[in-house]
């Protein structure tokens, strides 16, 4: 920028020169002495000085005229705005073109402006901005300048005072940064844009896990200082997986954002509401007073989320799970906190979702037993602590041994026998559960390989599959080969499957895929068994449309059915359903005869229980499938001796 004090300079400098001045007088006092005196050389010095002043002061106005001449086109054609202003009047005195320009007046009417008009200072009177503009003497002051049209024009400002021509102004030099500034601004836009972005989900608008992970310290923070509660809320959709199976991705988007909606709506505007990504939310309430308000905020939400959310004129239910963790009560830290909301979320998934769960140190406990559980297991495969053993399924007309179930067993060095209620659960949360049941597919073929190169007479053998097998759909394949390897056929094979693995539609995978891997297996020559059947919530015409070959009773509804009537009404029914499908029914648990002839005038031909067999090892079992064939003729009356017998070998 010109410095505004020179150019200003330049253009008032039209004061004689002090040695002008001092040859002038020299001259006049020799001719006044001269004249006095009557010297005539005394006079012809002072005419001759009078005549070098005249002719200096010439050149020197002349000389002057020339730089005025040229810095005023400098001024004049400068790229910043330049403008003078009576200090007294503030009236402009001077501007150059560009500042008239910029400003859309001509310079006739540039020269009529008064300060106010040149400023965009709302409402503030002159005498502040004045005040302000004072402050341009200092440094580069920011203003904003009003053109002709109303537009306002960003701007940075010099002022200088002078004095011209005997009286006072003020220089102005002004710099338009209306561009960088809308530069300056996109930039300030664009980060802002961005750390939106960063910390934002895109679908709902509500902030995400980056936020809350620099959010919650702070908020632990300021609830320490002042002593009150913090409540940490994860909460987990039910079944979203499965509406975005069925329904698409572009309903189960629309979903998430009424969810979005409603829990914002349920809380207050100082509680945050995150979405951590999928169907997961975390709500952070801050100011809690107490547990029951923090519980009863929960339940408020889970209420919220009961009722149908329609999307594209579809009613959709949908329900949470959700679990709090108490700042200070659960934790101390944010890690603490996520770690224990998330414990009680599984929790509530447990006790079958749409519910609210407070964490509890018993639960912390039941989380670190799972943990420990799931190493052990791992180790467990590793150190080859599993077996397979066989329980077998008995015609119960004739008595024989028509089958055999093959149940995992996990002998633990230290606890001893762990029974698979207890650890396949956990295999199933974790996914550990595949290489388990490859492994019991893998020992119970190899099982069988092994009692027919022993000479006895094979059975088909029902093998438990989890859910997680049938998703990975690598089921097929794997069966295929290792019946191969073993020199098997597919019947000897049956795969017995829960109702909710078969049917349950929100279990991963979609229905229809689920279907293909069923009728897939079926179509390799293997039987499918449902397992535990009535213990499921699955409509019974998907029997109707999925075919499988055997439903398995379970033993819920055999272990009272001589006492209670409602079992032997429940159990009435499968039997009638089956027969009416053609589908092979087999009752679970038999434990006493009574059981077994109640079953058998029903019209159960087969069972599977304590009464004939627990389940035994590879050898017991090779034993017994030895003996069977030493004796294949038709079973006598006396049968029962034998099935006892089978009892007592189980039993050693
Ligand atoms: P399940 O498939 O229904 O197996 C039958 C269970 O009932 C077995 O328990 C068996 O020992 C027990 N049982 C048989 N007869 C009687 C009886 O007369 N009275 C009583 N009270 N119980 C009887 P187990 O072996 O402890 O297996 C429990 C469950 O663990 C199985 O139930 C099955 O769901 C699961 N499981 C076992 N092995 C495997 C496996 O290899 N893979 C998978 N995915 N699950 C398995
Ligand atoms: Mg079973
Ligand atoms: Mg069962």
């Amino acid at each position: 920028m010109i410095d505004a004090s020179h150019a200003a300079q330049l253009l008032t400098r039209y004061s004689m020169s002090r040695a002008a001045y001092a040859l002038l007088c020299l001259a006049v006092a020799g001719l006044l002495i001269s004249s006095k005196g009557s010297v005539e050389i005394l006079a012809g010095v002072a005419a001759m000085l009078l005549a070098i002043g005249v002719l200096a002061l010439q050149r020197f106005f002349q000389h002057r005229l020339s730089e005025h001449t040229h810095y005023k086109a400098i001024i004049d054609q400068a790229t910043d705005g330049i403008f003078i202003v009576d200090a007294i009047d503030l009236k402009v005195v001077y501007c150059n073109g560009t500042f008239a320009e910029r400003l859309g007046y001509t310079m006739t009417e540039a020269l009529q402006l008064k300060l106010p008009q040149i400023f965009a200072v709302g409402d503030a009177s002159t005498e502040s901005l004045l005040a302000r503009l004072a402050d341009a003497e200092a440094r580069i002051l920011p203003m904003q300048q009003c053109c002709k049209n109303g537009n306002l024009m960003d701007i940075e400002l010099r002022r200088n005072l002078l004095e011209m021509n005997g009286r006072s102004v003020y220089a102005y030099i002004t710099r338009d940064v209306s561009v960088r500034r809308k530069a300056e601004q996109q930039l300030i836009d664009n980060q802002q844009r961005l750390d939106r972005m960063a910390h934002h989900d895109q679908l709902t608008g509500l902030p995400n896990r980056h936020y809350l992970m620099s959010f919650l310290p702070d908020a632990i923070t300021s609830a320490s200082a002042t002593g009150t509660m913090l409540g940490v809320v994860f909460l987990d959709l039910d079944r979203f997986k499965h509406i975005n199976d069925t329904r698409g991705h572009e309903t189960g988007d629309k979903l998430l954002q009424e969810v979005a909606r409603r829990v914002r709506s349920c809380v207050r505007d100082t509680d945050v509401v995150i979405r951590m990504g999928g169907d997961e939310f975390v709500i952070v309430l801050r100011n809690v007073k107490s547990h029951e308000e923090i519980a009863h905020g929960a339940s408020r939400i889970v209420a919220t989320l009961n009722e149908p959310i329609i999307v594209d004129n579809h009613a959709l239910q949908t329900s949470a799970s959700i679990g709090v963790s108490l700042f200070p009560r659960d934790g101390a830290n944010m890690m603490d906190l996520l770690k224990h909301s998330d414990t009680a979320m599984y929790q509530a998934k447990d006790r079958g979702r749409n519910n609210v769960q407070m964490f509890s140190a018993v639960m912390n406990r039941k989380l670190e037993h799972r943990v420990a559980m799931e190493a052990a297991l791992r180790d467990a495969i590793r150190l080859r602590q599993l077996d397979v053993h066989y329980q077998p399924f008995v015609n119960l007309l004739s008595r024989k041994i028509v089958g055999l179930e093959a149940l995992i067993r996990w002998h633990h060095p230290v606890d001893g026998m762990i029974p698979p209620d207890r650890f396949i659960p956990v295999a199933e949360e974790t996914g550990l559960v595949v290489a388990l049941g490859n492994y019991v597919l893998h020992r119970t073929l190899q099982n069988m390989a092994a009692w027919r190169r022993a000479g006895a007479a094979l059975v088909p053998v029902s093998v438990n599959v989890s859910p997680a097998q049938l998703q990975r759909g690598e089921l097929r394949s794997t069966i295929s080969t290792l019946l191969k390897t073993y020199g098997l056929t597919p019947d000897l094979l049956q795969l017995e499957m829960t109702e909710g693995a078969v049917f349950d539609a929100s279990i991963a995978q979609t229905g229809e895929s689920r279907q293909d891997s069923i009728a897939q297996l079926r179509d390799l020559g293997i039987k499918i068994a449902i397992d535990d059947f009535g213990t499921g919530y699955s409509s019974l015409s998907y029997l109707k449309h999925w075919r499988v070959d055997m439903l398995k009773i379970d033993k819920s509804f055999v272990r009272d059915l001589v006492t209670d009537s409602s079992d032997l009404a429940i159990v009435s029914a499968i039997i009638a359903i089956a027969r009416h499908l053609k589908i092979q029914v087999i009752a679970e648990g038999i434990e006493g005869y009574q059981q077994a002839e109640i079953l058998r005038n029903l019209g159960c031909n087969l069972g599977q229980g304590f009464l004939f067999a627990k389940p035994m090892p590879a050898e017991e079992c090779l034993a017994i499938l030895s003996s069977k064939t030493a004796d294949p003729e038709p079973v006598a009356d006396d049968e029962d001796v034998d099935m006892l017998a089978l009892h007592r070998i189980a039993n050693e």
